[in-house]
């Protein structure tokens, strides 16, 4: 089918199209269209990837908005959003408006109601329903993208939902989902009420085979020489072997090895920049000369270095541990064909939309927790790596290469990769956890307001597609109504169900109930060593299967509800300290306020190696008076495990808003800035939260609120004032405070050549701080002269 062909999309995007070089469809596509994708019809998509489902969606969404609708698209991870919105936003000359939600849904209410598509993550539009905006009764397509995700056991469950809600808000919404090659597509599209595409076809040939000795197996019966000797290993060689041949243009052959935790993707890349330094031209090896500055410069911690040190040399390293202006600067250099390998952990890997001309699964094997030991991955999982192999219009066909290093394992990667199918994907919606954030949501925004009428809305979802008996829905179900009853968070007199005002503002605020309850009662208990902790605080029955779990060397970011929201109330606060001094609520200390965030399930703990736990126990021996509620004894050793990750968790934010040096940070607890980053977002957007349960509930405020702002800026408490001036930060802050100047005021009315001494000499930097405190002359041309000596002096 050719684009010209097309219909019911705004005037000239069939034009555009054809110029942008797509002027016939895949197939897929076309079959996309013959099933009704372009006139309003609900479609599932499971085809493999780079086979286009991205225009799958674009012809729906445009063609809705031709017809006067609206339409949204559900992505998975949060750095997907901008990306997608930036692609999207070429329509925008055809009169298409594109937004993306950040997150503050009372800003972007207003803002998103005009715009004619819309991008975000699950959560955002979960939250968004259950703060009731306006625009989501407008809508008249949605696209879930990669929707074979429900079957992931910690995200699954909100994409399910808000689907089936949407679904139930907007009578006859097109629903499109795109999904990778999945086992029982068929079921997808059952409960989604859409017509099927099902297809292998991909737009360049994809050859998958195993590395042995000193060959490449092919499935298809082929083989490709490429030696290995002792000294070597079978990645190097293989990524040599890539890179020493070129295309037409004269471009070497790249390739991404995948690989299965932070320090193996970071050793790998360090091996493989010796193969690569030595096949860099004089531009490339300037031009990544530039490239590793700039990383050096976004942050002072050890990972900058080290990406840095490799990326000078063409190999780079991508994992969650980085900061996302590193891993969209590697990402961009990759694209762009400067650098030439990355080792990558595979949950970063579906961020990363670069193909390649080779793709090596070094690692096929996992630390899974609950396993306790190493898990094979899914072939699902090991079949979409695989598809990031091939570069369209540049290679004959892609490569991607399983290795082995005896025959027995080269007969079992065949078996369970290479000749196999995926999964099928099931839904994980019956998880207590799931379960307890979902129904209170549910009744809170008026979805179901009687035990029956929250069973038959949960009977529109895949579990229920999926079961065929409906009992462990209700049994689940009437434990998690009891919970939330024994809570206060839900009424249910005479058999109605309703949302009591701490529940409505638990749903509101997106806590897990469960994190809701510890912080309640922990600011209730107060900490131990005041009389209040003597108070019994109300009776919470515990649920069972809290989330709570150690990420340890996992890849999590971007998967942590809890950051992906942390933004959602996003508030001007500057000026309300004082509101509220009458309680002072000097017992309680920030170590304790942080212990007890990171004790709730929405908060992803560090890990506890075997060494920690006598350098915890001690901690907090030192510290028990200030940790708050009932700590479990040494005898409970589950539960006193999970208090000690909580309390290395909180002693990180503490290091944090003490000042101490990020490198340090990172030495201390074995992360990287990401994981910093990752988790004083967390923190604070529950924090954030607890000042909000605080205010109702006629607790503590401000020592909550001011745990919160001295992690929101990572400094002491004399520094907040200070730090909380746009382009000051923590280190500058500091450095004025030493030198002399301690709040707003004192840099409003301060001696200029001061501030710039402070700055050390940097003039940009000091007029912009200075017109952001609201000096009315903050040019520094008249200092200049006094600029060198005033540095010198400092
Ligand atoms: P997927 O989402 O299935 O992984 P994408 O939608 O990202 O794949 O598409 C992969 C690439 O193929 C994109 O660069 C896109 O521009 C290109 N593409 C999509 N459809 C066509 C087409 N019909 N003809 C040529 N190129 C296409």
């Amino acid at each position: 089918m050719r684009t010209e062909d097309l219909t019911g999309l705004p005037e000239g995007v069939p034009e555009a199209l054809c110029d942008e070089g797509i002027a016939e469809l895949y197939p897929p596509q076309a079959a996309a269209v013959e099933a009704g994708v372009t006139d309003g019809d609900s479609v599932v998509a499971s085809v493999p990837t780079a086979s286009g489902k991205t225009l799958i969606a674009e012809l729906a969404m445009l063609s809705a908005v031709q017809r006067g609708g609206k339409a949204l698209y559900i992505v998975p991870l949060r750095a997907l959003a901008s990306e997608k919105k930036a692609e999207f936003e070429r329509w925008e000359e055809f009169g298409v408006t594109v937004g993306v939600s950040t997150g503050n849904y009372e800003s972007d209410g207003e803002w998103l109601a005009t715009r004619d598509i819309i991008v975000a993550t699950s959560e955002k539009v979960d939250s968004l329903i259950r703060n009731n905006a306006p625009w989501i009764d407008d809508l008249t397509c949605v696209v879930a993208d990669e929707v074979h995700l429900v079957d992931d056991r910690n995200r699954g469950p909100t994409l399910e939902v808000t689907l089936a809600k949407l679904r139930r808000i907007n009578a006859g919404l097109q629903t499109v989902a795109l999904s990778a090659t999945v086992g029982n597509a068929d079921t997808v599209a059952e409960w989604l009420d859409a017509e099927l595409v099902q297809s292998d076809w991909r737009p360049i040939d994809l050859k998958m085979g195993v590395h042995f000795r000193n060959a490449v197996n092919f499935g298809d019966g082929s083989q490709r020489e490429v030696q290995t000797d002792r000294s070597e290993k079978a990645e190097s060689a293989l990524v040599a072997d890539a890179l020493d041949e070129t295309d037409d243009e004269g471009n070497r052959g790249s390739s991404l090895v995948f690989v299965n935790s932070r320090r193996n993707a970071e050793s790998s890349a360090k091996r493989l920049a010796s193969v690569t330094e030595s096949r860099l031209t004089g531009d490339e090896r300037a031009d990544l000369a530039e490239l590793a500055e700039e990383i050096r410069q976004v942050s002072d911690a050890d990972t900058s270095d080290d990406l840095a040190d490799v990326v000078a040399k063409g190999s780079a390293f991508h994992h969650a541990g980085l900061a996302s202006e590193h891993r969209s600067l590697v990402e961009q250099a990759f694209r762009d064909r400067l650098i030439k390998v990355v080792s990558a952990t595979p949950t970063l890997a579906a961020g990363v939309n670069t193909p390649s001309r080779r793709v090596i699964v070094r690692d096929w094997r996992r630390y899974d927790g609950d396993a306790g030991g190493m898990k094979p991955l899914d072939t699902l999982e090991v079949h979409q790596m695989c598809g990031r192999a091939g570069r369209p219009g540049l290679d004959p066909y892609g490569e991607a290469i399983l290795l082995a290093n005896d025959s027995e394992t080269m007969d079992e990667l065949f078996e369970r990769y290479v000749w196999a199918d995926p999964e099928p994907v099931r839904s994980k919606l019956a998880a207590e956890p799931a379960l307890r954030t979902h129904l209170l949501a549910t009744v809170a925004s008026g979805f179901a307001t009687t035990r029956d009428a929250l069973l038959e809305f949960l009977d529109q979802t895949l579990y229920a597609t999926q079961t065929e008996k409906s009992g462990r829905l209700e049994e689940v179900t009437d434990s998690v109504l009891d919970y939330l009853h024994a809570n206060d968070f839900l009424d249910r007199d005479d058999g109605t169900l309703k949302a009591t005002n701490i529940g409505h503002t638990v749903s509101r605020l997106y806590l897990d109930p469960m994190s809701a309850a510890e912080i309640i009662d922990g600011l209730e208990d107060g900490p131990r060593g005041t009389s209040k902790s003597a108070s019994a605080s109300r009776s919470r029955p515990a649920a069972a299967g809290s989330t709570a779990s150690a990420d340890g060397d996992e890849e999590t970011a971007g998967f942590q509800t809890a950051s992906e929201l942390a933004g959602d109330a996003t508030e001007d606060d500057s000026e309300t300290d004082d509101a509220d001094t009458a309680d002072t609520g000097d017992e309680f200390t920030e170590l304790g306020l942080y212990h007890l965030v990171c004790r709730t399930p929405d908060m992803y703990q560090l890990y506890l190696k075997s060494g920690d736990k006598t350098t915890y126990t001690e901690l907090n021996y030192e510290h028990e008076d200030e940790l708050l509620g009932r700590a479990p004894t040494e005898w409970q050793e589950a539960e006193f495990e999970d208090w000690l990750s909580a309390l290395k968790t909180a002693k990180l934010l503490d290091d944090w808003a003490s000042e101490v040096d990020e490198d340090r940070i990172c030495e201390r607890y074995g992360v990287g800035p990401g994981d910093i980053r990752g988790k004083v977002e967390t923190a604070e957007w529950l924090l954030r939260a607890g000042e909000q349960l605080a205010q109702e509930l006629d607790l503590p405020v401000v020592p909550v609120r001011r745990a919160r702002k001295r992690i929101e800026y990572g400094v002491r408490e004399e520094l907040l004032d200070l730090a909380g001036v746009r382009n000051v930060g923590r280190k500058r802050a500091r450095r004025l405070f030493e030198a002399g100047i301690e709040s707003r005021v004192d840099l409003r009315d301060a001696d200029k050549s001061v501030v710039l001494a402070a700055l050390r000499g940097r003039e940009k930097t000091a007029e912009r701080i200075l017109e952001n405190v609201g000096r009315q002359d903050p040019s520094m041309e008249t200092v200049e002269a006094d600029s060198e000596t005033a540095a010198e002096a400092a």
